[in-house]
């Protein structure tokens, strides 16, 4: 089923994983990770994509299986920064054949070893890799695009990014889903803002729980996000325990949700982070709030 099929008739909830990173390339861990949150039944689940690193064939693999064993709809992210268009169409062909209809489709993080001098520069934008994917594989797959309530990092202003963030929708994206924040008001400006841009699609909220003081340290500064001052100020008193911390991430977490559907969100993306635990304890936490649109 294509995703926004359903966000068409009710907010969705939903669950970001990504393939571990061993050395020796087992992913058997995430399947034990798959099994504990299709048990919370979430309406989809997605799989990042590791631009030119060596867990990006792993994504086909698990979004194949969460799709076709776990019965759980998929979303396959796919990034086209440092890819060329052959590389993408056989991923894209494999996405067919394993039945898969979702792809979030990114420009992508640059990877580490990115070389400007050496890199394909077949695509620059994510817009590009949607216009891509509609051009070669018509009414095949149901594209979305990422977003930014806090602006995207190499964005001039949040005009220049919703600018942006139009041609995104108008080549193809059918939702988008936002990069994490912890003050919801961000999100608020965001969707009034691209109301007033014409950009009429779904907006699903992306929640971090923030459960490790240092983590989310890291996570604020990689996404330029910021950290409101009741978080900081909990972080700061419960720094050095690490129960407690969690505790205050869990319920900052819950605030913020509960928030957002009052407020009547387009859907919820828990980051899981491969902790299936931390989406259980934010599920307990808002069982009825949730069951008002979760599946049966
Ligand atoms: P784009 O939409 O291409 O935007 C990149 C920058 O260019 C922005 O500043 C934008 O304002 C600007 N821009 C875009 N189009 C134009 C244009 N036509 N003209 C001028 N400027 C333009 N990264 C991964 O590598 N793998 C993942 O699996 C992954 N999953 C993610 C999931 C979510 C929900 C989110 C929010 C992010 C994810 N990312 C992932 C991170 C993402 O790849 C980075 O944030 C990346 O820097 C931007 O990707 P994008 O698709 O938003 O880029």
């Amino acid at each position: 089923m294509k995703i926004i099929d359903m966000l068409l008739k009710k907010p969705t909830l939903s669950f970001e994983i990504f393939p571990p990173k061993n050395h020796d390339g087992d992913i058997s861990s995430i399947y034990k990770t798959i099994d504990e949150l299709s048990a919370l039944k979430p309406d989809f689940i997605s799989v990042t994509y590791g631009a030119g690193g060596s867990t990006t064939e792993h994504t086909v693999e698990i979004a194949s299986k969460i799709k076709n064993q776990y019965g759980i709809e998929a979303v396959a992210h796919l990034s086209c920064i440092d890819a060329t268009s052959k590389q993408l169409t056989k991923i894209l062909n494999e996405l067919k054949d394993n039945n898969i209809q979702n792809i979030l489709a990114l420009r992508g993080d640059y990877p580490k070893d990115y070389d400007p001098k050496t890199a394909p520069h077949e695509f620059k934008y994510a817009s590009e890799l949607n216009t891509f994917i509609n051009k070669n594989y018509p009414d095949t797959f149901c594209l979305s695009g990422a977003c930014y309530p806090e602006v995207h990092q190499e964005a001039v202003s949040l005009e220049a990014d919703l600018e942006a963030l139009k041609k995104k929708v108008d080549s193809g994206a059918q939702y988008l889903i936002t990069q994490l924040f912890y003050d919801n008001n961000y999100y608020y400006r965001l969707v009034r803002e691209a109301r007033l841009k014409g950009i009429n699609v779904p907006i699903i909220a992306g929640i971090m729980p923030a459960t490790n003081a240092r983590s989310l340290l890291n996570i604020a500064k990689l996404s330029g996000g910021n950290i409101p001052y009741n978080l900081s100020a909990s972080l700061e008193r419960f720094r050095n325990n690490p129960k407690a911390m969690k505790e205050v991430g869990l319920n900052y977490a819950t605030n913020q949700i509960i928030d957002l559907i009052t407020n009547g969100v387009d859907g919820i993306h828990l980051y899981t982070m491969n902790r299936p635990e931390i989406a259980k304890e934010i599920l307990m936490r808002t069982n009825n709030i949730f069951a008002e649109f979760k599946n049966d």
